[in-house]
Formats: C-alpha cells, sequence, structure tokens
C-alpha cells in the first residue's frame, strides 16, 4: 500500500513554485499577488486565511487580506472586487467561503474577473472546464488530480467513481478525470447502491462530510483512494473513509490529515501564478 504523502507532494509543489516565482521576477520585475477577502470572524476562516497567506509569502507572492465584519454591505463587497478586478498588481483574487447570508454568493463569485479567479468558481471558468478548454481549475480538485498523478500518470479507461456532486469538488473533479479518458461516475446522496459503484472502481474520490463512509469493503483491491473530507469527531479529524480498514486493501490512499488539505493550498499558490502568467501574455 502506497501511503499517499500530501505534505512532502505539496511540499515539493510549493519548492517548484518558489523557483518559479524568482524567475518571474526577473523576467518581468514584478511578483504575483493575491487578494483575499475575508468577512466576519468564523474560526476555521481565519485559520485557513491566515494559512493561505503564510504559504503566499513563503513563495514569494505578495499576499494581501481585506477583513470586513459580517455586517457589511454586499455592495461593499462588489466595490472592492470591481477595484481588484481593475488593481494591475492584483494577479488572484479569492473571497473565502462561507459568507454571511445576507451576501450574495453567485454574485460576489460572477464580480470576480475570470482572469483573477483563482478559487476556478467563476461560471465562465466552470464552463471552461467542461468543455476542455483553458480555465481556471477549482484548488481542491486540482490537488486531488495532482496526488492521482503522482501515482499513476496514465488513466486511460481507468474507472474513476467521485462520491459527492459539489461545485467545489465534485464535479470539476469528475470533468478532470474525464478529461484523463476516465469513465467516471459521480455519486450523491439519492444513488442507490453506493457500496456497489465503489466496488468497481480503479480510483474512489470522497468529498462527502462524512466521517469514515467508505468502508475496506467498499474498495477494490488495488484502487486508488482520495480522501477529500475533513469531519470534526470526538477522536479528532477524520476523513470520509475508514483510513485504518481501507488501507488493507488499497493500492494507494491519502490520509487525513496531511493528504489532500496540504494540496488545496498549494495549488492556490499554483493558480495565482498562473493567472499572473496569463495576465503577462494578454
Ligand atoms: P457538500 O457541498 O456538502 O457536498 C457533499 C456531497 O456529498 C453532496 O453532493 C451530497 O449529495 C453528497 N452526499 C451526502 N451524503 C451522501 C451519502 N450518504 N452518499 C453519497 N453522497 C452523499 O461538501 P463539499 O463542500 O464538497 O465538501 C465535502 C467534504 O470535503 C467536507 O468534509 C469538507 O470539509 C471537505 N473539504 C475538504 C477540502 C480540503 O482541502 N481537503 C476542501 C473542501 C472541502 P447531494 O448533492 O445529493 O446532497
Amino acid at each position: 500500500m502506497i501511503l499517499i504523502d500530501g505534505k512532502k507532494i505539496a511540499a515539493e509543489l510549493r519548492k517548484e513554485l518558489k523557483e518559479e516565482v524568482s524567475n518571474l521576477k526577473i523576467k518581468y520585475k514584478k511578483v504575483p499577488g493575491l487578494s483575499v477577502i475575508l468577512i466576519g470572524d468564523l474560526a476555521p476562516s481565519q485559520i485557513y486565511v491566515k494559512n493561505k497567506e503564510k504559504s503566499a509569502i513563503e513563495v514569494g507572492l505578495k499576499s494581501n487580506i481585506i477583513k470586513y465584519p459580517d455586517t457589511v454591505k454586499e455592495k461593499v463587497i462588489l466595490d472592492k472586487i470591481d477595484e481588484l478586478n481593475k488593481d494591475e498588481t492584483v494577479s488572484g483574487i479569492l473571497v473565502q467561503l462561507p459568507l454571511p447570508n445576507h451576501i450574495d454568493k453567485q454574485k460576489v463569485i460572477e464580480m470576480i474577473d475570470p482572469l483573477k479567479d483563482v478559487d476556478g468558481f467563476h461560471p465562465i471558468n466552470v464552463g471552461n472546464l467542461s468543455s476542455g478548454y483553458q480555465s481556471m481549475i477549482p484548488c481542491t480538485p486540482l490537488g486531488c488530480y495532482l496526488l492521482i498523478k503522482n501515482i499513476e500518470s496514465d488513466l486511460n479507461g481507468k474507472k474513476a467513481v467521485i462520491i459527492g456532486r459539489s461545485n467545489l469538488n465534485g464535479k470539476p473533479m469528475a470533468q478532470l478525470l474525464l478529461k484523463e479518458n476516465c469513465t467516471v461516475t459521480i455519486t450523491h446522496s439519492k444513488t442507490k447502491d453506493l457500496k456497489a459503484e465503489c466496488l468497481a472502481a480503479d480510483i474512489v474520490v470522497a468529498a462527502v462530510g462524512i466521517p469514515e463512509l467508505v468502508k475496506r469493503d467498499w474498495i477494490k483491491k488495488d484502487a486508488i483512494v482520495i480522501d477529500v473530507g475533513i469531519n470534526k469527531t470526538d477522536k479528532g479529524i477524520v476523513g470520509d473513509v475508514a483510513f485504518d480498514e481501507v488501507s488493507k486493501n488499497a493500492k494507494a490512499i491519502t490520509p487525513v490529515p496531511g493528504g489532500v488539505g496540504p494540496m488545496t493550498i498549494a495549488c492556490l499558490l499554483k493558480n495565482t501564478i498562473e493567472c499572473f502568467k496569463r495576465s503577462q501574455v494578454l
């Protein structure tokens, strides 16, 4: 069994990105900039944003966090995004989710210039990804994709089962694997026999939010298992996969924590640099 060490792979990716940033600095006399809008004081959001900033600075990006209280008016956020869209020193814009109820998430996402959309949530990027065109790819599925490719470079004809159909994870993950010529099944809460679907899969990506849903007898021998889930339980943070038992069957598996999580942040940095590079050739 291969333990897919997301921490190590993410560290290697960050090292490559750091080198790339210093080359870009020499070539363009400037560095990519990431602006993050953080609304309210939800503890997990504060931690995510802090980690994003720390990693951005480590690879040499310019990082800017713009904080608002959770009473902020929607228009203030939309105006700020408009300002960042026009600011040439800003390569990527991220609005940390979730948003307070009075702010329309769709309006906010659609306000971000698709060329600065480091999260890949803008409908233009979603459409481009599903059409197989160049697009910004959401960070977590991009991270999962890189982990899978790290184990198996040729995915032609593999059967992939994605558990969960969120815009954030399941759907873009399916598009990425489809592009690699996998036969992809997207499952969800109304799927009739999830175990049978998983048992047929060479690759299982679980992005559900149910602690240890995926059991050992759901996974065929030699499958690759990617666990996106982050679930707080009495025994600490666990994934959507029962790691101890599934790891006995799988060919390769990501742990939680230390699997997909570190890749998500590394891919955010990668996307910021990608936005910068695209803006330089326009
Ligand atoms: P989400 O938006 O809540 O979507 C969950 C999906 O799981 C939905 O499509 C839902 O189906 C499906 N589902 C629920 N119960 C199911 C069941 N019994 N069988 C099969 N499918 C079921 O979740 P998300 O935002 O994608 O996040 C999923 C997990 O990933 C969470 O634990 C989250 O914390 C974690 N996460 C981790 C990272 C990271 O960096 N590692 C990043 C983002 C999220 P319906 O559509 O039918 O409701």
